[in-house]
């Protein structure tokens, strides 16, 4: 009699766990990287309420491009925002992050290329910085400051949607609508997130 055994491995993300949410003496950086709709904005906010339970004192910068929703706000899909600061360019951040504790950053591709080095001083002054961002664009290409943050922080965290055509977990933002340019805001009408599989089959399928 043959006993047939199948193993299913499930991978399973890492939780997050926070090493001192309330260490007020050491800086670090943590950035949360992933496609269009993996839940980086929610996972931001959840560490930023964290601290704030904490009662540290937190700031969120956002880009000034990204005005899909609120002016003032850092909202994630499932409407769950909290209140942030939308600024031209990443020096200013340095500018207006006085005496906090905790500095959020979302949709930090669309920042020049000096934020690394804002980062990175926000961090040496004692303070965490948590950075939330898209690590690849519509081409699956590094995107903006994104590769160089994800280099420099103590802490990375992947998040993944799940491809739409098969189930699969998905990290590529495949963009559904016509055009090359690579800044196009836009939520399920012109970005579908896919796995590998189907990503590189909706890209053989565009080109004939
Ligand atoms: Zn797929």
């Amino acid at each position: 009699m043959y006993v047939k055994l199948t193993l299913i491995i499930h991978f399973r993300p890492m939780p997050f766990i926070e090493n001192s949410v309330s260490n007020k003496r050491n800086g670090w950086i943590e950035v949360i990287a992933g496609s269009m709709f993996s839940g980086k904005t929610e996972e931001l906010i959840r560490r930023l309420k964290r601290a704030k339970y904490a009662r540290l004192r937190v700031e969120i910068f956002k880009p000034q491009i990204d005005t899909r929703y609120s002016e003032e706000k850092v909202v994630s899909h499932d409407a769950n925002s909290i209140i942030s600061t939308p600024v031209t360019s990443s020096g200013n951040i340095l500018l207006l992050a006085q005496d906090v504790d905790v500095v959020g950053i979302d949709e930090a591709q669309f920042f020049d290329m000096g934020l690394p080095r804002v980062c990175t001083q926000l961090a040496d002054m004692g303070v965490r910085v948590i950075v939330a961002g898209l690590d690849m664009d519509f081409r699956g290409k590094p995107f903006g400051p994104m590769p160089n943050l994800m280099a420099i922080a103590e802490y990375v965290t992947k998040v993944h949607a799940i491809c739409v055509r098969c189930g699969e977990l998905a990290h590529f933002s495949h963009r559904t609508a016509d055009t090359d340019k690579l800044v196009v805001l836009g939520e399920t009408d012109i970005y579908e997130p896919l796995c590998r599989h189907c990503y590189n089959e909706a890209l053989s399928k565009s080109k004939t």
